[in-house]
């Protein structure tokens, strides 16, 4: 073994009667306590570093440092090129959720649409998009209340090769006009299940009959274009959360196998109604840690399907592959206004849809531009030179540091600020929370655990626990 450049620098965490230990890359490996004392001390044994040099962890050449400082910059480098465009055609919406994220305003109103001149800035926008792929996503409101407005967009974007369209959709009107913009391949259709008929209807319509008509339209779609080119999101009150098994049944019914589970997200004057949902983490995260058991064990038990949870997947995708870092909730630095921004129906640039919806509550304005004057503006600079978590104090001490992401824009709905002490932020609390539950599933001996996991990260193999043990 080469002699050492310099001791070996990890953080580590106490996970049960084990620590785990990481570096800045990422790389990580669990051990004894003996191990750890012997770390801290600074008395590692041969054998140790031995262990340690056998896995490239050593900084015992100049290879290995550069190496190493390659692997950090590959997990830190930031996004350059736009590459996903989130649309508002109308504020317009034919239902009103108690948890309404975007202040809709009546079905039957005027001057919420976008105007000629906003549409034709977009068209041009699109138009002169040079890159290979571009993501668009429809918002609201309600967006399928303005076709015309989503065939245009669409109509101008057909020289871009990789084009993905996603309409979100309540789904509670289908018309000839409608269907003709699913019917077109690039466009897949996302919609919101909140569980079982009785919780949805609860959380979102209070009416039978609309409830009943969203899920005579959902299963229409799914049997027209299949499972393939329509997703559902859930929204859960985490005060009152759904009953698992129910919950789960009722998306497998219909053939999803990904649920991304988010706890309600209250914004702007959703969140002045329901003040307690600032900071909800403890009840939360037994709920996540349950769901993922149940998940586990129906893969188990049903390996003809495989059900995954969306963000417990991107989380293992940041822990095993340093690449996968542009998930837009979950990746550092995160600078906003670059490779996506969100267009309101007003023409106003938003960084997020949550900054939209703060702006919109009258809590905060934080527009970066507009179509007119373009976003490259002293607001984005100013939300961007904090975007990061690469000096936080705690987060410089945190094992999960390279996993983990930064999220100004949840900071300031919450708490007006960016300032808080990270470990008592919601975002950070979720997340140490999570990478738990990740790395000791990831250790477990459980056949039933490492089925699941390999499956959610699209590993073969079957039981072999996928982390290693000093
Ligand atoms: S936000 Fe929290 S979990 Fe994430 S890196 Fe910072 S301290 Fe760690």
């Amino acid at each position: 073994m080469s002699p050492l450049v310099e001791y070996p620098k990890f953080r580590s965490r106490r996970i049960s009667d084990r620590y785990i230990f990481a570096n800045k890359e990422g790389r990580f490996f669990r051990s004894s306590t003996d191990f750890f004392h012997r770390y801290e001390t600074q008395k590692l044994s041969d054998q140790d570093l031995k262990f340690l040099d056998d896995r490239h962890l050593l900084w015992s050449s100049k290879l290995a440092i550069n190496a190493s400082k390659f692997a950090q910059a590959r997990r830190n480098t930031a996004v350059f090129e736009m590459s996903y465009l989130i649309l508002v055609p109308t504020l317009r919406c034919n239902l009103a959720c108690s948890y309404c994220q975007v202040s809709r305003a009546a079905e039957s109103a005027t001057g919420f649409d976008w105007s000629d001149q906003t549409l034709g800035q977009i068209i041009d926008l699109i138009t002169n998009f040079s890159g290979a792929s571009l993501k668009i996503e429809f918002q609201g409101g309600e967006p399928t209340l303005r076709p015309d407005l989503i065939s245009a967009v669409l109509d101008a974007g057909r020289h871009i090769p990789n084009l993905t369209t996603v309409i979100c959709t309540n789904l509670q009107q289908l018309n000839d006009k409608i269907l003709t913009i699913f019917d077109r391949d690039e466009v897949q259709i996302s919609t919101s299940l909140d569980g079982s008929s009785a919780t949805h209807q609860l959380q979102r319509t209070q009416d039978k009959n609309t409830t009943s008509q969203f899920q005579r339209n959902l299963d229409f779609v799914l049997k027209r274009y299949g499972a393939e080119k329509v997703s559902a999101l859930p929204t859960i009150n985490p005060i009152a959360p759904p009953d698992i098994e129910q919950f789960i049944d009722a998306f497998v019914e219909r053939g999803f196998n990904s649920i991304y589970l988010r706890p309600i997200n209250y914004q702007g004057f959703a969140r002045k109604r329901h003040p307690e949902s600032i900071d909800h983490s403890e009840r939360w995260h037994e709920y996540y840690a349950h769901f993922i058991s149940h998940l586990i064990a129906r893969n188990w038990s049903h390996p003809d399907q495989i059900v995954e949870e969306v963000y417990f997947s991107l989380c293992l995708s940041r822990i095993f592959r340093p690449g996968m870092d542009r998930h837009v909730d979950l990746r550092n630095p995160n600078p906003v206004g670059v490779d996506y921004i969100v267009v309101d129906y007003d023409g106003q640039i938003y960084p997020t849809d949550e900054a939209r919806m703060l702006s919109r509550s009258g809590i905060m304005d934080l527009s970066i531009g507009d179509m007119t004057k373009g976003w490259d503006s002293p607001e984005r600079a100013a939300l961007n030179a904090v975007s990061t978590n690469e000096n936080d104090p705690d987060c410089q001490t945190c094992i999960y540091q390279p996993y983990c992401g930064r999220d100004i824009i949840d900071d300031i709905s919450r708490y007006g600020r960016i300032d808080v002490p990270r470990h008592e932020t919601n975002f950070c609390k979720r997340h140490m929370s999570i990478f738990d539950l990740a790395f000791s599933l990831i250790y477990s001996d459980d056949e039933a655990t490492q089925y699941s996991l390999h499956r959610w990260l699209g590993l073969s193999g079957d039981s072999a626990v996928l982390g290693e043990t000093i």
